[in-house]
Protein backbone atom coordinates (compact mmCIF):
# COMPACT_ATOMS: atom_id res chain seq x y z
CA UNK A 1 0.00 0.00 0.00
CA UNK A 2 1.29 3.39 -0.65
CA UNK A 3 2.30 5.59 2.24
CA UNK A 4 -0.11 8.31 3.68
CA UNK A 5 1.29 11.71 3.11
CA UNK A 6 -1.24 14.33 4.35
CA UNK A 7 -0.64 18.24 4.46
CA UNK A 8 -1.81 20.72 6.02
CA UNK A 9 -1.05 24.69 3.96
CA UNK A 10 -1.67 27.80 5.51
CA UNK A 11 -0.94 30.98 3.71
CA UNK A 12 0.55 33.46 6.30
CA UNK A 13 -1.90 35.91 5.95
CA UNK A 14 -3.22 36.01 9.29
CA UNK A 15 -2.84 34.06 12.68
CA UNK A 16 -4.33 30.53 12.41
CA UNK A 17 -8.08 30.21 14.22
CA UNK A 18 -10.46 26.85 15.24
CA UNK A 19 -11.02 26.21 12.17
CA UNK A 20 -7.72 26.21 11.26
CA UNK A 21 -7.11 24.30 14.21
CA UNK A 22 -9.84 21.98 13.13
CA UNK A 23 -8.35 20.71 9.17
CA UNK A 24 -4.50 20.88 10.75
CA UNK A 25 -6.28 17.89 13.30
CA UNK A 26 -7.89 16.10 10.79
CA UNK A 27 -4.71 16.26 8.54
CA UNK A 28 -2.54 15.25 11.36
CA UNK A 29 -4.76 12.26 12.41
CA UNK A 30 -5.33 10.83 9.22
CA UNK A 31 -1.96 10.29 8.66
CA UNK A 32 -1.32 9.33 12.45
CA UNK A 33 -3.73 6.70 12.52
CA UNK A 34 -2.05 4.98 9.24
CA UNK A 35 1.48 5.77 10.09
CA UNK A 36 1.60 8.31 7.51
CA UNK A 37 3.68 11.34 7.25
CA UNK A 38 1.31 14.60 8.36
CA UNK A 39 3.75 17.82 6.64
CA UNK A 40 3.01 21.04 6.84
CA UNK A 41 3.44 23.61 3.81
CA UNK A 42 3.41 27.06 3.98
CA UNK A 43 1.77 28.87 0.67
CA UNK A 44 3.54 32.32 1.28
CA UNK A 45 3.30 33.35 -2.57
CA UNK A 46 0.78 36.44 -1.55
CA UNK A 47 3.56 38.92 -1.35
CA UNK A 48 1.67 42.15 -0.09
CA UNK A 49 -0.53 39.81 1.98
CA UNK A 50 2.47 37.01 3.88
CA UNK A 51 4.17 38.40 6.98
CA UNK A 52 6.86 36.38 8.87
CA UNK A 53 4.97 36.65 12.43
CA UNK A 54 1.84 34.84 10.94
CA UNK A 55 5.01 31.87 10.01
CA UNK A 56 6.19 31.92 13.25
CA UNK A 57 2.32 31.89 14.68
CA UNK A 58 1.46 28.98 12.46
CA UNK A 59 4.25 26.74 13.87
CA UNK A 60 3.90 28.04 17.47
CA UNK A 61 0.10 27.25 17.36
CA UNK A 62 0.98 24.33 15.75
CA UNK A 63 3.35 22.71 18.44
CA UNK A 64 0.88 24.29 21.25
CA UNK A 65 -1.44 22.30 19.68
CA UNK A 66 0.50 19.06 20.07
CA UNK A 67 0.73 18.67 16.11
CA UNK A 68 3.87 18.60 15.27
CA UNK A 69 4.71 18.44 11.55
CA UNK A 70 6.87 15.59 9.73
CA UNK A 71 9.85 16.69 7.85
CA UNK A 72 11.44 19.77 7.00
CA UNK A 73 8.76 22.58 6.65
CA UNK A 74 8.29 23.92 2.93
CA UNK A 75 7.87 27.12 1.65
CA UNK A 76 6.19 28.19 -1.54
CA UNK A 77 8.42 31.26 -2.21
CA UNK A 78 11.49 29.13 -2.26
CA UNK A 79 10.19 26.93 -4.65
CA UNK A 80 9.01 29.14 -7.40
CA UNK A 81 11.33 27.64 -10.06
CA UNK A 82 9.23 24.25 -10.14
CA UNK A 83 6.00 26.62 -10.55
CA UNK A 84 7.37 28.81 -13.59
CA UNK A 85 8.56 24.96 -15.20
CA UNK A 86 5.09 24.15 -14.83
CA UNK A 87 3.73 27.61 -16.21
CA UNK A 88 6.73 26.98 -19.40
CA UNK A 89 5.04 23.76 -20.17
CA UNK A 90 1.68 24.85 -20.17
CA UNK A 91 2.83 27.59 -22.56
CA UNK A 92 4.99 24.83 -24.88
CA UNK A 93 1.36 23.48 -24.89
CA UNK A 94 -0.46 26.74 -25.79
CA UNK A 95 -3.02 26.59 -22.71
CA UNK A 96 -1.04 29.56 -21.27
CA UNK A 97 -1.64 33.67 -22.66
CA UNK A 98 -0.65 36.66 -21.01
CA UNK A 99 -3.36 38.94 -19.51
CA UNK A 100 -2.62 42.43 -19.63
CA UNK A 101 -6.07 43.34 -18.14
CA UNK A 102 -6.24 45.56 -14.73
CA UNK A 103 -8.69 44.85 -11.99
CA UNK A 104 -10.75 47.77 -12.89
CA UNK A 105 -10.74 46.59 -16.51
CA UNK A 106 -11.90 43.03 -15.50
CA UNK A 107 -15.00 45.10 -13.46
CA UNK A 108 -15.51 47.33 -15.93
CA UNK A 109 -16.31 44.62 -18.85
CA UNK A 110 -18.44 42.57 -16.79
CA UNK A 111 -20.37 45.52 -15.30
CA UNK A 112 -20.88 46.41 -19.08
CA UNK A 113 -21.90 42.94 -20.68
CA UNK A 114 -25.25 41.56 -19.96
CA UNK A 115 -24.48 38.49 -18.95
CA UNK A 116 -21.31 38.12 -16.59
CA UNK A 117 -21.30 34.37 -16.10
CA UNK A 118 -20.79 33.07 -12.53
CA UNK A 119 -18.35 30.76 -11.10
CA UNK A 120 -17.58 29.03 -7.64
CA UNK A 121 -15.60 32.08 -6.81
CA UNK A 122 -17.82 35.40 -8.15
CA UNK A 123 -17.55 36.36 -11.93
CA UNK A 124 -15.70 34.40 -14.31
CA UNK A 125 -13.00 36.40 -16.53
CA UNK A 126 -14.89 37.60 -19.49
CA UNK A 127 -11.71 36.46 -21.77
CA UNK A 128 -10.45 39.66 -23.22
CA UNK A 129 -6.71 38.68 -23.67
CA UNK A 130 -7.37 35.33 -25.10
CA UNK A 131 -8.31 36.76 -28.41
CA UNK A 132 -5.35 39.24 -28.96
CA UNK A 133 -3.94 38.52 -31.93
CA UNK A 134 0.05 37.05 -31.92
CA UNK A 135 1.38 40.32 -32.79
CA UNK A 136 -0.41 42.11 -29.67
CA UNK A 137 0.49 40.02 -27.67
CA UNK A 138 4.40 40.22 -28.57
CA UNK A 139 4.09 43.80 -28.87
CA UNK A 140 2.39 44.45 -25.30
CA UNK A 141 4.37 41.62 -23.22
CA UNK A 142 7.53 43.68 -23.98
CA UNK A 143 6.37 46.67 -21.56
CA UNK A 144 3.59 45.64 -20.37
CA UNK A 145 2.72 44.16 -16.65
CA UNK A 146 1.14 40.37 -17.25
CA UNK A 147 -0.48 38.19 -15.53
CA UNK A 148 -0.98 34.35 -17.18
CA UNK A 149 -3.86 32.46 -17.49
CA UNK A 150 -5.24 28.67 -18.53
CA UNK A 151 -7.28 29.02 -21.78
CA UNK A 152 -9.41 26.64 -19.33
CA UNK A 153 -12.06 25.43 -22.84
CA UNK A 154 -8.78 24.30 -24.55
CA UNK A 155 -7.20 22.81 -21.95
CA UNK A 156 -10.47 21.08 -20.86
CA UNK A 157 -10.99 19.54 -24.38
CA UNK A 158 -7.72 18.11 -24.55
CA UNK A 159 -7.69 16.66 -21.18
CA UNK A 160 -11.11 15.15 -21.80
CA UNK A 161 -13.72 13.87 -18.78
CA UNK A 162 -11.81 14.04 -15.38
CA UNK A 163 -12.40 12.47 -11.94
CA UNK A 164 -11.40 12.53 -8.81
CA UNK A 165 -12.44 10.88 -5.51
CA UNK A 166 -13.72 13.05 -2.75
CA UNK A 167 -13.82 10.60 0.71
CA UNK A 168 -14.03 7.11 -2.19
CA UNK A 169 -17.12 9.29 -3.69
CA UNK A 170 -15.83 9.97 -7.22
CA UNK A 171 -16.33 13.41 -8.62
CA UNK A 172 -16.31 14.93 -12.54
CA UNK A 173 -14.20 18.08 -12.27
CA UNK A 174 -16.15 20.39 -14.44
CA UNK A 175 -13.33 23.33 -14.28
CA UNK A 176 -14.75 25.23 -16.92
CA UNK A 177 -16.69 27.07 -14.60
CA UNK A 178 -13.96 28.69 -13.32
CA UNK A 179 -13.18 30.48 -16.49
CA UNK A 180 -9.84 31.28 -17.43
CA UNK A 181 -7.78 30.58 -14.16
CA UNK A 182 -4.68 32.76 -13.25
CA UNK A 183 -1.41 30.43 -13.81
CA UNK A 184 0.66 33.10 -12.44
CA UNK A 185 0.03 37.07 -11.24
CA UNK A 186 1.40 39.98 -12.16
CA UNK A 187 2.81 40.59 -8.70
CA UNK A 188 3.69 36.64 -7.75
CA UNK A 189 5.09 34.39 -10.57
CA UNK A 190 2.78 31.44 -9.77
CA UNK A 191 -1.13 31.30 -8.59
CA UNK A 192 -2.11 29.10 -5.51
CA UNK A 193 -4.07 26.57 -8.47
CA UNK A 194 -0.72 25.85 -10.06
CA UNK A 195 1.55 25.86 -6.90
CA UNK A 196 -0.73 23.46 -5.14
CA UNK A 197 -0.99 21.61 -8.17
CA UNK A 198 2.68 20.92 -8.69
CA UNK A 199 3.56 20.61 -4.90
CA UNK A 200 0.94 18.09 -3.53
CA UNK A 201 2.53 15.87 -6.28
CA UNK A 202 6.20 16.83 -5.54
CA UNK A 203 5.77 16.16 -2.32
CA UNK A 204 4.04 13.13 -2.73
CA UNK A 205 1.14 14.08 -0.93
CA UNK A 206 -1.12 10.76 -0.96
CA UNK A 207 -4.58 12.37 0.46
CA UNK A 208 -5.70 15.78 0.72
CA UNK A 209 -7.24 16.83 3.77
CA UNK A 210 -8.92 20.25 3.52
CA UNK A 211 -11.93 22.40 3.91
CA UNK A 212 -15.40 21.80 2.03
CA UNK A 213 -14.54 25.67 0.38
CA UNK A 214 -11.88 24.17 -1.79
CA UNK A 215 -14.27 21.63 -2.64
CA UNK A 216 -14.85 23.32 -6.26
CA UNK A 217 -11.20 24.50 -6.61
CA UNK A 218 -10.18 20.45 -6.96
CA UNK A 219 -11.99 20.42 -10.14
CA UNK A 220 -9.14 23.03 -11.39
CA UNK A 221 -6.28 21.29 -9.44
CA UNK A 222 -7.44 18.02 -11.36
CA UNK A 223 -7.19 19.93 -14.77
CA UNK A 224 -3.75 21.09 -14.14
CA UNK A 225 -2.73 17.52 -12.93
CA UNK A 226 -3.94 16.07 -16.34
CA UNK A 227 -2.41 18.79 -18.49
CA UNK A 228 0.92 18.43 -16.12
CA UNK A 229 0.88 14.80 -15.90
CA UNK A 230 1.56 14.78 -12.12
CA UNK A 231 -0.56 11.65 -10.03
CA UNK A 232 -3.76 12.22 -8.39
CA UNK A 233 -3.99 12.08 -4.63
CA UNK A 234 -7.56 11.07 -2.85
CA UNK A 235 -9.55 13.75 -1.20
CA UNK A 236 -11.25 14.54 1.78
CA UNK A 237 -13.32 17.83 2.34
CA UNK A 238 -14.17 18.39 5.52
CA UNK A 239 -17.28 20.33 6.56
CA UNK A 240 -15.93 24.13 8.14
CA UNK A 241 -16.85 25.40 11.25
CA UNK A 242 -18.95 28.26 11.53
CA UNK A 243 -19.72 30.25 14.89
CA UNK A 244 -23.21 31.02 16.60
CA UNK A 245 -24.52 33.33 13.58
CA UNK A 246 -23.75 30.22 11.34
CA UNK A 247 -20.75 32.04 9.83
CA UNK A 248 -17.77 30.22 8.77
CA UNK A 249 -15.08 31.02 11.15
CA UNK A 250 -12.68 34.15 10.07
CA UNK A 251 -11.18 36.71 11.83
CA UNK A 252 -13.39 39.57 10.28
CA UNK A 253 -16.05 37.81 11.76
CA UNK A 254 -14.55 37.80 15.07
CA UNK A 255 -12.89 34.52 15.46
CA UNK A 256 -10.69 34.41 18.27
CA UNK A 257 -7.36 33.60 17.33
CA UNK A 258 -5.17 30.07 18.51
CA UNK A 259 -2.82 33.07 20.40
CA UNK A 260 -5.97 34.40 22.04
CA UNK A 261 -7.29 31.49 23.73
CA UNK A 262 -3.65 30.31 24.39
CA UNK A 263 -3.52 33.88 26.29
CA UNK A 264 -7.01 33.18 27.93
CA UNK A 265 -5.75 29.84 29.50
CA UNK A 266 -7.13 27.38 27.28
CA UNK A 267 -6.10 23.89 27.88
CA UNK A 268 -4.59 22.73 24.16
CA UNK A 269 -4.85 18.85 25.18
CA UNK A 270 -7.94 19.31 26.19
CA UNK A 271 -9.27 21.59 23.39
CA UNK A 272 -8.20 18.27 20.75
CA UNK A 273 -9.28 15.87 22.60
CA UNK A 274 -12.77 18.02 22.38
CA UNK A 275 -12.13 18.66 18.85
CA UNK A 276 -11.44 15.34 17.81
CA UNK A 277 -14.60 14.11 19.09
CA UNK A 278 -16.73 17.37 17.46
CA UNK A 279 -16.87 18.88 21.37
CA UNK A 280 -16.66 22.60 20.23
CA UNK A 281 -16.22 25.59 22.45
CA UNK A 282 -19.71 27.08 23.26
CA UNK A 283 -21.51 28.50 19.73
CA UNK A 284 -19.63 26.86 17.68
CA UNK A 285 -20.18 24.55 15.24
CA UNK A 286 -19.24 21.38 13.00
CA UNK A 287 -21.51 22.12 9.32
CA UNK A 288 -20.59 24.29 6.87
CA UNK A 289 -19.05 24.55 3.79
N1 LIG B 1 -3.39 27.90 1.42
C1 LIG B 1 -4.79 27.61 1.35
C2 LIG B 1 -5.54 28.36 2.42
O1 LIG B 1 -4.92 28.78 3.39
C3 LIG B 1 -5.12 26.14 1.52
C4 LIG B 1 -4.57 25.32 0.45
C5 LIG B 1 -5.01 23.88 0.41
O2 LIG B 1 -5.24 23.25 1.45
O3 LIG B 1 -5.09 23.37 -0.70
O4 LIG B 1 -6.73 28.53 2.29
Amino acid sequence: MKNVVTRFAPSPTGRLHLGHAYSALLAHDFARDREGMFLLRIEDIDPARKRTEFVDGIIGDLLWLGLEPDGEIVYQSERLSLYADALERLKEQGLAYPCFCTRSDIAKEIAASAEAPHGPDGPIYPGTCRTLSADERARRLRDEAHAWRLDVAKASARAGPLYWEDDHTEVQAEPERFGDVVLARKDAPTSYHLAVAVDDAAQDVSDVVRGRDLFAATDVHRLLQALLGLPVPHYHHHPLLTDAEGRRLAKRNGAPTLADLCAGGTDPEKLVADLRVGALPAGYSVGGG
